[in-house]
């Protein structure tokens, strides 16, 4: 299994200015790759090989004049940048022969310095942790790493970021074999995800809803509104687009970390975790904008299942129409709040006298149920690579984990923060 982990970098000024070197070969590099590969096609030859890009586009390019400057930074880099030119033709071929599942994608563009920028170093560009804990990087020297946390053995390869709104990170990916990382415990929990409180486990724990959601959210809210404000072209534009980026950058980094922070808790407190299925909420709620609120649901149960995975434990969804709030958890009676008005309902009495806190119910209700369904088989539970799994075949990997924040998709990256 990979893991990518993710580090806040500080580089010196010089450093600063090398790194935009490198960014920028690397750009102009990945940009003459799909340039090449444009024009083969709209001449009708057949696609030129990556060996020959290589050649043409680096080593021979480094000759002329005007490439000459391609010389100045590592290699590898420049080939890991045909290699991201490649895989995006890649992508884009497989999802035109519908290999690739998803929208239909359209064919790489090229980058453009504003956005966010990349080089990846791998273990033979020789890049170093070193004792100092500065990282060694080719062609650009030791640069000062915020460690918020250790890496669990040697990367094989660290990709340098900056973000649109300035700031730089290293991203590590380490390779760990699937063991348990985490000892064994007897507790299992049912999560009932809430509209007014964030979760409601079955043994009674309530998670609420951060403030700080709704704070960045009217803060976000307020900044699109100035931008859409300025005139195109404008530096004042410019200006309020750089304060919108820097608030998604925020909401992401808290959001992030408060999911985080829950996730490993309920992680390390619970052997079985069991989840309701999230495409339910979706009809509940209607249509509009989706809140952050809507969005941290379910990059919180996604986590929750690749962490589960990664520490051994058991993790299933819920099927999506199963009445966990209607049923009493007491007697087993359908005899609870129904649909909409339900909603509202904060605590019911059940006929056999059981009195129920709604979601407090739905949570033990889950619980049961999620226990079922993985005696039965009928789970869709996660793998050790946190792929899915299809409710009865085992061990055939389906849907792959998204990639970390800034990272073109990769198909088997779990991002840790
Ligand atoms: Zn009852």
């Amino acid at each position: 299994m990979l893991l990518r982990y993710r580090f806040r970098l500080y580089p010196t000024g010089p450093q600063r200015a090398a790194l935009a070197r490198s960014f920028g070969c690397a750009r102009v590099v990945y940009n003459d790759a799909v340039a090449a590969r444009k024009r083969a096609h709209a001449d009708g030859k057949p696609y030129p090989t990556t060996a020959a890009l290589s050649k043409a586009l680096i080593t021979e390019a480094k000759r002329t004049p005007e490439r000459a400057w391609l010389a100045e930074v590592s290699a590898v880099v420049l080939q890991q940048a045909l290699a991201d030119a490649d895989r995006a033709w890649q992508n884009f071929f497989d999802s035109l022969s519908g290999q690739r599942a998803g929208p239909r994608m359209s064919p790489p563009r090229f980058k453009r310095r504003s956005n966010t920028q990349s080089i990846r170093f791998t273990r033979n560009a020789r890049f170093r942790v070193l004792g100092s804990g500065k990282l060694r990087v080719p062609k650009i020297g030791d640069v000062k790493v915020a460690w918020s946390r250790e890496l669990p053995s040697e990367p094989t390869s660290v990709t340098v970021v900056k973000t649109a709104t300035g700031k730089y990170y290293a991203s590590f990916v380490v390779a760990l074999d699937g063991e348990a990382t985490l000892p064994p415990v007897e507790d299992e929990t049912g999560i009932d995800l809430g509209l007014k409180d964030f979760a409601v486990l079955s043994g009674g724990k309530v998670i609420e809803n951060p403030r700080f959601f709704r704070r960045l959210e009217r803060k976000l809210t307020k900044a699109q509104r100035v931008l859409s404000r300025k005139q195109r072209g404008s530096a004042n534009r410019e200006k309020a687009r750089a304060r919108v980026a820097r608030v998604h950058e925020q909401i992401r980094h808290r959001r992030d970390d408060w999911i985080n922070q829950q996730v490993a808790t309920i992680v390390a407190e619970n052997q079985g975790i069991y989840v309701e299925d999230l495409s339910v909420r979706g009809l509940a709620r209607g249509r509009g904008a989706k809140s952050i609120h809507d969005a941290a649901l379910g990059m919180f149960t996604d986590r929750l299942a690749s962490k589960a995975a990664r520490a051994g434990r058991t993790f299933a969804k819920v099927d999506r129409y199963f009445p966990s709030t209607q049923l009493c958890a007491a007697c087993g009676v359908l005899a609870g709040p129904k649909g909409r008005e339900g909603l509202r309902v904060r605590e019911w009495v059940c006929r056999c006298g059981a009195v129920h806190d709604r979601d407090l119910n739905a949570a033990v209700n889950i619980l049961e149920e999620g226990r079922r369904m993985v005696a039965a088989g009928q789970a869709e539970t996660v793998n050790a690579s946190g792929g899915q799994v299809r409710p009865g075949t085992p061990g055939i990997a389906r849907n792959t984990r998204p990639a970390g924040r800034n990272e073109e998709p990769t198909r088997t990256l779990t991002t840790v923060s």
